[in-house]
């Protein structure tokens, strides 16, 4: 387990996050020769630290709001920012989980307006910015889907307000379903598919649930 701090957040990375990174790159079963095996390995570097912009955005507005322990870990399905005793107002909520996404996809902008201007011309290091252009654009765009508990879904929670979990459940399931059968079958696409059935059984989960409690 690697284990360090940046801009005094404490981080931790899990080994299974290097491992599902690999495999997202597409290219794990496919090593034969140094090129390959090349291309695996920036993708999962730029993978990393696309995944750690995101979630230094939300310790970063977390810090802001007023919290002064904010660790993050980095796992299997990504990573998390945890906030400890955090006091955040509602709106508070949606400009962390804003953050996360939105400092990403300005990561994956800058990086696409080098690519436009023709600034990359060395090919390794072309490899490694198209990567993390698109881990950046597709991890932000997956995580703002309306599916508790990824950042769209916190988004919906907290504008809706705790009167309105049944509802805001239900959409999370539904938008679960729907996106997850879209990737399956239209980008034949599993692993996220997996994920989101899983956070769709979790939603169901707390809707059958039948004393309200805390979700975070
Ligand atoms: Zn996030």
């Amino acid at each position: 387990m690697l284990r360090f701090r940046l801009f005094g957040f404490p981080i931790t990375v899990q080994p299974w996050h290097w491992l599902v990174l690999a495999l997202l790159s597409g290219g794990l079963m496919h090593i034969n020769n140094r090129e390959t095996l090349a291309y695996v390995l920036m993708f999962v570097a730029a993978g990393f630290v696309s995944i750690l912009i995101h979630e230094l955005g939300h310790a970063f507005t977390s810090r802001r709001f007023g919290c002064q322990r904010v660790e993050i870990v980095m796992h299997g399905f990504g990573g998390v920012a945890i906030s400890h005793n955090p006091r955040f107002t509602r709106g508070q909520h949606i400009w962390i989980s804003i953050a996360g996404p939105a400092v990403q996809i300005l990561a994956g902008s800058l990086v696409f307006f080098f690519f436009w201007n023709d600034l990359i011309p060395d090919i390794p290091i072309q490899s490694l910015l198209a990567s993390f252009m698109v881990v950046s654009f597709f991890w932000a765009l997956i995580n703002l889907l309306p599916v508790y508990p990824l950042d769209g879904g916190q988004i919906l929670w907290h504008a809706l307000g705790p009167m309105q979990k049944s509802l805001t459940l239900r959409i999370s399931m539904f938008t679960a379903v729907v996106v997850g059968l879209f990737l399956f079958l239209w980008l034949k696409e599993i692993l996220f598919p997996i994920i989101l059935g899983f956070m769709a059984y979790q939603n169901y989960k707390m809707l059958i649930e039948p004393t309200p409690r805390r979700p975070w």
